[in-house]
């Protein structure tokens, strides 16, 4: 079983998981958000589609079982373990630099897009157009008008999610960087998170 490995806190990885492989990925230290995206591995231009997803589940968030479906409506990975109370955002894009300027933060701020595509040119891919990740552990209520709210994580520290990808992949994680909202948990700190691929 393949060690863990750790993604320092605002920063990306992208792996390769082969089909019936899993990823894990664990709060070891921390309550974290983790955007994770999902592509074939031999058609990036098929990949892991939140819309898509939502049609499928009739849902906003995924439970214990479901699977991810991509752009071509096909399954690219299960949720095989979720120890946390569930709940992981679909609606909301990943950060970059722009939504940080309309936060009010001068000069750089590290963001997810950004994370997006380092991770990817490091893994050796020239990054696909930015698609909608799944927010694991992002708590986006709905108001009964339908405002939208972000609260910390329903998660506890320990807890994990494991991916059981259906075809070849490549997936990418971004620990997101974002420290102005409480959506990393409610000191808006943000931590390291441990993933493995077995
Ligand atoms: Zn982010």
């Amino acid at each position: 079983m393949t060690e863990y490995r750790t993604l320092p806190a605002g920063t990306g990885a992208a792996v390769g998981i082969k089909q019936g492989q899993r990823i894990e990925i664990k709060l070891a230290h921390g309550l974290q958000v983790v955007d994770f995206w999902s592509m074939n591995a031999k058609d990036h231009g098929e990949y892991g589609s939140m819309p898509h997803c939502r049609n499928k589940w009739f849902r906003l968030s995924p439970r214990k079982g479901d699977s991810i479906v991509t752009n071509k409506r096909n399954p690219i990975v299960t949720f095989e373990e979720d120890s946390s109370t569930g709940g992981h955002d679909t609606l909301i894009p990943c950060c970059d630099s722009k939504r940080y300027g309309e936060l009010g933060v001068k000069g750089y701020h590290r963001n997810c897009a950004d994370n997006y595509k380092e991770a990817l040119t490091a893994f050796g891919i020239e990054p696909p157009p930015l698609f909608l990740p799944i927010n694991l552990f992002m708590q986006v209520p709905i108001g009964a008008d339908g405002t939208l709210m972000i609260v910390p994580p329903r998660a506890k520290p320990g807890d994990r999610v494991v991916l059981r990808a259906e075809m070849d992949i490549v997936g990418i994680m971004s620990a997101c960087p974002h420290d102005i909202f409480p959506l990393n948990g409610p000191d808006c700190k943000v931590n390291d998170v441990d993933y493995r691929v077995y």
